[in-house]
């Protein structure tokens, strides 16, 4: 069969065993994963539906859909996300990028006019390195160091910012929180693991089954890492400096308290394209 099993056939038979399974977006994950296996640009899949798929080709898509059926995400199996419109690979150790994260790269750039000349911004718990790289991209005057407990995430993040350019301005390196740092920073940004531990069977596979389970858990109230970076992170920022967190829906307030009880002023809540609560920002002193 696979010889003469064409590009928009093989979309088709992907499309209706994802719909049977009960994916999400069936047909735009069967058009992404045939397009890579077929080595073709998106928009080139209707034009190049009639096509046969080589047998190596084939064989490639259906490793690809057999990967997915088992709820892996589409992002996982290329082993890249794009994020902030930047290309960013992944590995086991790090969560897989998601678009609620724009938003603490958003409030971090809408500081730009405040901080100017050059400044320097620590990224908590970095993982890809997604929020560090993307603001870094838009922020040519700042330079940034991100931290991971994680080897494996350290080396993902600093590959990425050698893929994106940013090798001079970006550095990572391996650590627990902010052990060990003696630098200021103007800005410190995190999105720190925050789901309580009893919503794991609430998440979805995609999620549960493929992303580090470090990077999403935070104890039996989703708040344990805030209470360490938190206190850990307020020697390290320069007066006037913001520390800016990504937090789950409920967090704000739980959040906001451990803010407070470490001597910081929290600032603003930033909603993300949901109109849900998924930043607070804090100031020093
Ligand atoms: N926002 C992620 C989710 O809801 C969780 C990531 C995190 O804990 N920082 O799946």
């Amino acid at each position: 069969m696979a010889h003469d099993w064409t590009i928009g056939g093989a979309v088709n038979d992907l499309t209706k065993e994802f719909t049977e399974a009960g994916l999400d977006t069936p047909r735009l994950d069967a058009r992404i994963l045939v397009g890579a296996a077929g080595n073709l640009e998106p928009s080139l899949l209707f034009a190049r539906a009639d096509r046969a798929l080589s047998a190596e080709e084939a064989t490639t898509v259906r490793a690809f859909a057999a990967r997915r059926l088992k709820h892996e995400p589409v992002s996982r199996i290329l082993g890249h996300r794009e994020f902030w419109g930047l290309d960013f690979k992944l590995n086991a150790a790090t969560l897989d990028p998601r678009p609620d994260t724009e938003t603490l790269v958003s409030a971090a750039l809408a500081r730009k006019a405040q901080y100017p000349g050059p400044r320097r911004i620590l990224d908590l718990g970095t993982g890809t390195g997604c929020i560090l790289l993307a603001i870094l991209s838009e922020w040519p005057e700042a330079t940034g160091l991100g931290i991971d407990r994680a080897p494996q995430a350290v080396e993902g993040a600093t590959d990425n910012a050698a893929r994106l350019g940013l090798t001079p301005r970006a550095a990572f390196r391996e650590g627990n929180w902010c052990d060990g740092l003696e630098e200021r920073f103007d800005l410190i940004v995190s999105n720190p693991p925050y789901i309580a531990l009893g919503e794991a069977a609430a998440l979805s596979p995609d999620v549960v089954r493929f992303d580090p389970h470090p990077a999403l858990f935070g104890g039996e109230d989703g708040l344990e890492a805030y209470r360490a970076l938190i206190p850990a992170a307020k020697p390290r920022l320069q007066e006037g400096g913001l520390l800016l967190l990504e937090i789950g829906a409920t967090q704000a307030e739980g959040v906001e308290s451990l803010l407070v009880a470490a001597g910081f002023a929290p600032e603003s809540r930033v909603f993300d394209l949901g109109g849900k609560t998924r930043v607070v920002t804090a100031r020093f002193g």
